[in-house]
């Protein structure tokens, strides 16, 4: 058993690196001052000037199979990448991406929206959530319902990444109430809808810098053509599409705290305190070693998530442990960081705050803590997996 990595993770994982090096940390300044001065972190010429520099190193739909132009990299890689890529707050993505979901859409809707969000022509979002319903989301209430070739939709959802930018959102909707009423999973359906159909997004302000939108629909109509997958089939894309961002969280921790583990040894090692370094002190030397040891666990249990995947198997159950340690991790170590840096930590002088509350969405989205810590117990209590299993 080899646990380096192969010399063709390496090839992607290097260029990466340099990329977030020469790129994109030299824009870091930049983006806390839009920021605080209420303008978007990165314009969006800015960011498609990067996507195209990107490409040249050959990044570029990263996780796109290679029959719509993408690199269609595998999760290891992608990991890799996520976790290069997270050293820095600097909101970049790759272009030439699309939600994992929308390929299940029929030609016609591939032509329609699949191709354009692959070329950065139309963006997406993915609504699922509602005031009612986050972690529950066998409690949603937006409905739609059959007139002639039509569907009306009519509800509210919350929190929708990207739903204050987006052209078309993915929304689901229940079709059939009595199945749904069964069993909450049955009976709901997946629909495309653009925003000129007549849904409305208000931004919603969060602890962090970018915040989601709340929807409404007040009986906007979609035709009969725009369900996505198959009709009472919206429960199905919803775990998928969660199931990606699931394990990527973890990756996102792992490359973040790294960077800020790094700021902690570089800073420790300059601040003196009663004529010697702050890293001379035990108090300081056990934060810096807790958080590597936690580094090291939360990366090798995203590794093995997004290995499992690529193996074709099912990874929910790791890719649940990834998300909740590395999420926690993460938290973990933004504070000692910013303890470590005292009270230039706590400071806007530093990157460090920003990350700190970015870093708390992590125990939030993509099902809490407590809802993960609810899915590996009863996997294991159910005997769905062993302990000691995906090795
Ligand atoms: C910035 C942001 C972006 C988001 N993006 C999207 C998006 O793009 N699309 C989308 O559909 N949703 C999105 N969400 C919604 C997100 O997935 C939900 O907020 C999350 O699932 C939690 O739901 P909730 O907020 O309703 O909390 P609730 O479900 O009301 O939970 C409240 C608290 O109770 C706990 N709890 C709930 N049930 C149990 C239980 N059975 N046992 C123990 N504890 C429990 C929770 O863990 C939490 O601590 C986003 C949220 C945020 C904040």
């Amino acid at each position: 058993m080899d646990f380096r990595l192969p010399d063709d993770h390496k090839m992607v994982r290097n260029p990466i690196s340099r990329f977030v090096e020469n790129e994109l940390i030299p824009l870091e300044n930049e983006v806390l001052k839009n920021e605080r001065e209420g303008r978007p972190s990165l314009s969006e010429e800015k960011l498609g000037e990067l996507q195209l520099k990107a490409k040249e190193f050959g990044f570029w739909g990263i996780n796109t199979p290679e029959e719509y132009g993408g690199a269609d990299l595998g999760q290891m890689m992608m990991a890799i990448v996520y976790m290069e890529i997270s050293k820095t707050f600097v909101p970049f993505r790759f272009g030439g991406s699309a939600d994992n979901i929308l390929y299940y859409g029929n030609e016609e809707q591939k032509k329609k929206y699949l191709i354009p969000t692959i070329n950065g022509e139309k963006k997406s979002c993915f609504a699922m959530t509602e005031p009612d319903a986050g972690s529950d989301t066998r409690n949603i209430k937006t409905t739609a319902v059959k007139d002639g070739n039509e569907w009306v939709i009519n509800g509210e959802k919350t929190f929708i990444t990207g739903g204050n930018e987006a052209d078309f959102v993915m929304v689901i909707a229940i079709t059939d109430k009595e199945a749904h009423a069964r069993t909450g999973r049955e009976g709901v359906t997946c629909f495309i809808v653009d925003r000129t159909m007549g849904w409305k997004s208000e931004y919603i302000h969060t602890m962090g810098e970018w915040g989601p939108a709340g929807l409404v629909f007040d009986n906007v109509r979609v035709p009969e053509e725009n369900i996505l997958g198959e009709l009472h089939g919206g429960y199905k894309l919803g775990l998928e599409w969660i199931g990606f961002a699931r394990w990527v969280v973890g990756a996102r921790a792992v490359g973040t705290a790294e960077r800020l583990l790094q700021m902690a040894i570089d800073y420790s090692k300059e601040r003196f305190t009663f004529g010697r370094p702050i890293s001379d002190r035990q108090a300081i030397q056990w934060q810096i070693a807790d958080s590597a040891v936690e580094i090291e666990a939360a990366r090798w249990l995203t590794l093995n998530a997004a290995f499992t995947l690529d193996q074709g198997e099912d990874n929910r159950h790791l890719a649940a442990m990834a998300k909740l340690y590395g999420a926690n991790m993460g938290n973990r170590v933004v504070d000692r960081v910013l303890q470590i840096h005292g009270g230039m930590g706590y400071t806007r002088e530093l990157q460090i705050e920003r990350w700190y509350r970015e870093a708390r969405l992590w125990r939030i989205y993509d099902g809490t803590d407590e809802i993960q810590r609810m899915i590996i117990s009863r996997n294991l209590l159910k005997g769905h997996v062993k302990i000691g299993d995906f090795i």
